[in-house]
C-alpha cells in the first residue's frame, strides 16, 4: 500500500522544503524579500499579499505563506534559458520534455520563433515577432482566430486583451476557467444571480461548519487549512467529502503555529468517501434526511426563496436505495453528515474541481446548493457558497470580460465608451475553439500564460488541433510541454515579466471577490522580458486602425484602471484618483458577497433545483478514474515528481482500493494498462484509500485517457468520470 512517509501534512518537512528551495536559487534572502514584497501570490488564488504586504491574508493577519507560493517564486528566479540551447536542441526533444522538465529549463528571456520544417527554435527581436504575429492576425478574418488567457494575467492585462480581441472583430476570447470552475460559474448564477462566492474571508472565521466537498485545499491551497484548523479550534465542526483519503485532510501541522507543528492539528470531524461521480446521489440523500429531521430553515425557505416545492417532491419521491447505491455510501455515512448539518447554526460549502469536473458538474453545484438553501446558510454573515479557485487571478480574469458572452451591462459601455459592436453574436468558449481548429476553421491564436494544451481532455485530439493552426503567439514567464507539443505550425514565443517584476502596479482578484494590488517591483533576470500589457498594446498598434484608441491610455495601468472601473459591473473602487498613497487601495468587489437575504435575480430570491440523479453505473469490469494533481503540482506545472501526502514517488500510477486490487489480481507496483475509450497508458499500481470502484491518477499525463466528454451545461470536460479498464501490462 503506497504509504506517505508523514503522519501529517505541513510541518517541518514543508519547512525544509520552503528552505531547499529558496537556496537552490542561490538567493534566498532575495526570495524571502520577494514573497514579503507587496504582491499578490502568484499561486493560489487565496489572496494572500497586495498592500499590506506579501504573506498577509485579505483580513491582515501575517505570516502567510506556504509551499506552493516559495515553490512559484523560486521557479520564476530561475535564471533565462541561453540562446544556445535553443540552436542545439532539435523540437523532437522539445517535444518529449516533461512538464517538471520544462518548468527546470529557466525563464525565458527573449523571443523565439520556429517555423513550418523547421527543426529550432531561434531568437527574433519583439520588432520581428509583434509584426509576424500582427500579420498572421491581420491576414484572417478575425473569427478564424481565438484569445486564450491563464489566471496568471493581471486584471488590467486581461481587460485590455478582450478589449483588443473584441475590437479586432472577433468574440472568441476565453480563459482557463472553462476547462475547471465554469459549471460553478453557470450552476451559482442560477442559484443567485452571480457566478463568484457568496463569502469573504471574514466569514469563514464566523462560521460553524464547513463542508469541503471534491477539493484537497491541504495540496492546492494550504492556507484554507489554516482557516479548517482555526475553525474547529473554536468548536466548529469540518465535513470533508472526497473519494481518496488525503493525508492534509485529516492532520496537517501548521507551521505558523508551533503547538500545531509539534503536535499535529485535526483537520476533519467526518471524513466521508463517496465513489467517483456520486456527488448529487450523496447530496440528495443528506438533503433528504434533512427533511427526515425537519433541520430546515423555513422562514428563509418560504421568504427568500422559490422552486422549494419542486426540489421537495423531487426529493422525497427519490429512493434511499438509489441514493445509496449511486454514492456507494451507507445510511449511517449520510446519517453523520446530516446530522452535523442539522446541529451547526451556520455553514459554508466549499468546492474545487471535485464537483465541476463531470458530466454532471453543473447539477453537482445545484444539489450542493440545495443544502446551502434548506439550511438558510445563504445571504447571512458566516454563511454561504464558496467555489474553491486555482489561479491566482483566475476569477479576475473572467471579471474583466474574457469570456465569450458578457453581461449586457458590460456590453453596453464597451460600445459607448469604445464603439464595439454589441450585435455582434457571441464567440467560442475553449472547447469550442478547441473543436474549431481541429476542424481546421482557426488560422491564428494568442495564448497568455498557462497550458492550454495540457490543459485539455484527449491530449491526441488536443495535439493535432492545436498543431494545424498556422499561427500561434504565446506570451509567458517559463516554458511547458504546451509551447512544443501545442505549437501552431509557424509559433513564436515572447516573454513576460511576471507582476512582482512590472514597473507599474496590478490587480488581481481572490476568490473572496477581493481585488489587491500588486505594487510591481525589478526584473529577476536579465532579458528582454515586457509587460503583458505592453505586449498586447503592441499587437493591437498592429491589428486595429491607428485611429482606433488612444494608444498611450492602453499602455498606461492607471488608465486601463479608470477604463475598467467605468466598464466592469462592481468595479467601480478600482479607480479613485483622490486617495492618498498611504491610503488602502483593495476593495470588495461590489454586489457579490452576500451578507443580506437579497439575492442579485430578478425578483431577489434564491433558485432550488429538482436535480436529476446522473447515471453513474460502470460496467462490472471499469473503474470510475478521476485525475487529480499532487503535492508538487499547481494546475499543469509539475515541480517534482514525487507526491508526499500520497506516498507516491513517480506520476505514473494509478492509484486504487485494496479491494480493487484483489478484484483485478494486482499489487502494489505491478504494472498495468490503463484503458479507456479515448486512449490507453500504462502504469503502476498504488493501493490506496480511495472509495471502492474508484481510481485515480494524476493530471495532465492522465489526460490521454480523457474522454470529450463535457457538461452539457457549462462545458467543463468531464476529466473525473472517465470510466476504465486495468489490463496487466
Ligand atoms: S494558500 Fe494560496 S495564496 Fe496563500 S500563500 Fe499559499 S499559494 Fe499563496
Amino acid at each position: 500500500m503506497a504509504e506517505p512517509e508523514v503522519d501529517a501534512a505541513g510541518g517541518l518537512p514543508a519547512l525544509r522544503y520552503v528552505l531547499d528551495k529558496a537556496r537552490g536559487t542561490g538567493h534566498p534572502l532575495e526570495v524571502l524579500a520577494r514573497v514579503r514584497s507587496g504582491n499578490t501570490c502568484k499561486t493560489c488564488a487565496l489572496g494572500m499579499g497586495g498592500d499590506l504586504g506579501g504573506m498577509v491574508n485579505e483580513v491582515g493577519h501575517f505570516p502567510e505563506v506556504c509551499k506552493k507560493s516559495v515553490q512559484a517564486q523560486a521557479g520564476d528566479m530561475a535564471p533565462p534559458i541561453p540562446e544556445e540551447f535553443f540552436a542545439r536542441t532539435d523540437i523532437s526533444d522539445l517535444e518529449r520534455l516533461t512538464s517538471r522538465e520544462a518548468e527546470r529549463l529557466g525563464r525565458l528571456a527573449f523571443p523565439i520563433a520556429i517555423g513550418p520544417g523547421d527543426r529550432t527554435f531561434r531568437r527574433i527581436s519583439w520588432s520581428v515577432a509583434l509584426q509576424a504575429a500582427g500579420d498572421a492576425l491581420k491576414s484572417t478574418t478575425p473569427d478564424r482566430s481565438f484569445f486564450y488567457l491563464s489566471g496568471r494575467s493581471s486584471n488590467e492585462a486581461a481587460f485590455l486583451t478582450q478589449l483588443v480581441a473584441r475590437a479586432f472583430g472577433t468574440n472568441n476570447v476565453h480563459n482557463c476557467s472553462y476547462y475547471c470552475h465554469n459549471a460553478s460559474s453557470v450552476a451559482l448564477a442560477q442559484v443567485y444571480g452571480s457566478g463568484t462566492s457568496s463569502v469573504d474571508l471574514t466569514d469563514l472565521s464566523r462560521t460553524d461548519l464547513a463542508v469541503v466537498i471534491g477539493a484537497n485545499p491541504a495540496s492546492n491551497h494550504p492556507r484554507l487549512i489554516t482557516q479548517l484548523i482555526r475553525l474547529r479550534e473554536r468548536g466548529g465542526r469540518v465535513i470533508v467529502i472526497n473519494p481518496l483519503s488525503e493525508l492534509g485532510l485529516r492532520r496537517f501541522r501548521l507551521p505558523s503555529d508551533a503547538r500545531s507543528l509539534v503536535a499535529g492539528s485535526t483537520v476533519s470531524d467526518l471524513y466521508v468517501q463517496p465513489r467517483v461521480g456520486g456527488d448529487v446521489h450523496l447530496l440528495t440523500a443528506v438533503l433528504k434526511r434533512l427533511i427526515e429531521l425537519d433541520g430546515l430553515d423555513h422562514d428563509f425557505i418560504q421568504r427568500h426563496t422559490r422552486n422549494w416545492d419542486a426540489a421537495l417532491d423531487h426529493v422525497r419521491r427519490t429512493p434511499w436505495e438509489d441514493l445509496l447505491t449511486g454514492c456507494g455510501l451507507t445510511r449511517s455515512d449520510i446519517d453523520r453528515c446530516a446530522d452535523l448539518i442539522a446541529g451547526a447554526e451556520s455553514g459554508i460549502l466549499m468546492w474545487a474541481m471535485g464537483l465541476t469536473h463531470h458530466a454532471h458538474g453543473t447539477d453537482n453545484i445545484l444539489a450542493l446548493a440545495n443544502l446551502a438553501l434548506a439550511r438558510g446558510w445563504l445571504g447571512r454573515p458566516g454563511a454561504g457558497l464558496l467555489p474553491i479557485r486555482g489561479h491566482s487571478n483566475v476569477q479576475g480574469v473572467g471579471s474583466m470580460g474574457v469570456s465569450p458572452l458578457l453581461k449586457k451591462e458590460f456590453t453596453t459601455r464597451l460600445e459607448h465608451l469604445y464603439g464595439i459592436d454589441p450585435r455582434k453574436p457571441p464567440g467560442q468558449d475553449t472547447y469550442a475553439s478547441m473543436t474549431a481548429a481541429h476542424a481546421g476553421d482557426i488560422d491564428a491564436c494568442v495564448l497568455l500564460g498557462g497550458n492550454l494544451w495540457g490543459s485539455n481532455p484527449d491530449s491526441g485530439w488536443a495535439t493535432q488541433a492545436l498543431r494545424q493552426i498556422p499561427f500561434s503567439l504565446s506570451i509567458t514567464t517559463k516554458l511547458n510541454p504546451g509551447h512544443f507539443r501545442g505549437r501552431g505550425q509557424a509559433a513564436i514565443i515572447v516573454p513576460a515579466l511576471t507582476r512582482d517584476e512590472e514597473a507599474e502596479p496590478t490587480t488581481q482578484e481572490s476568490m473572496f471577490n477581493y481585488v489587491r494590488f500588486s505594487c510591481g517591483g525589478t526584473p529577476m533576470v536579465a532579458g528582454e522580458m515586457r509587460s503583458e500589457v505592453d505586449i498586447i498594446a503592441g499587437l493591437a498598434e498592429r491589428i486595429l486602425p491607428p485611429d482606433r484608441f488612444e494608444w498611450s491610455a492602453l499602455r498606461s495601468h492607471e488608465a486601463l484602471r479608470r477604463a475598467i472601473s467605468q466598464v466592469v459591473p462592481g468595479y467601480q473602487d478600482i479607480h479613485r484618483p483622490g486617495l492618498r498613497r498611504s491610503q488602502r487601495r483593495e476593495f470588495s468587489v461590489a454586489g457579490r458577497v452576500q451578507h443580506s437575504p437579497e439575492f442579485p435575480t430578478r425578483d431577489g430570491r434564491a433558485q432550488f433545483h429538482a436535480v436529476s440523479l446522473p447515471d453513474v453505473t460502470a460496467d462490472p469490469d471499469q473503474l470510475i478514474l478521476m485525475t487529480v494533481r499532487s503535492e508538487g503540482q499547481f494546475n499543469t506545472v509539475v515541480y517534482d515528481d514525487e507526491d508526499l501526502y500520497r506516498g507516491n514517488t513517480a506520476r505514473d500510477v494509478v492509484m486504487i482500493s485494496a479491494a480493487d486490487a484483489q478484484r483485478w489480481g494486482v499489487v502494489e507496483g505491478d504494472r498495468v494498462l490503463v484503458s479507456s475509450s479515448c486512449g490507453s497508458m500504462s502504469a503502476s499500481v498504488a493501493i490506496t484509500g480511495i472509495s471502492v470502484g474508484s481510481a485515480a491518477m494524476y493530471y495532465p499525463e492522465a489526460n490521454v485517457l480523457v474522454p470529450q466528454v463535457l457538461d452539457p451545461q457549462s462545458h467543463t470536460p468531464a476529466f473525473k468520470s472517465v470510466p476504465v479498464r486495468l489490463t496487466r501490462a
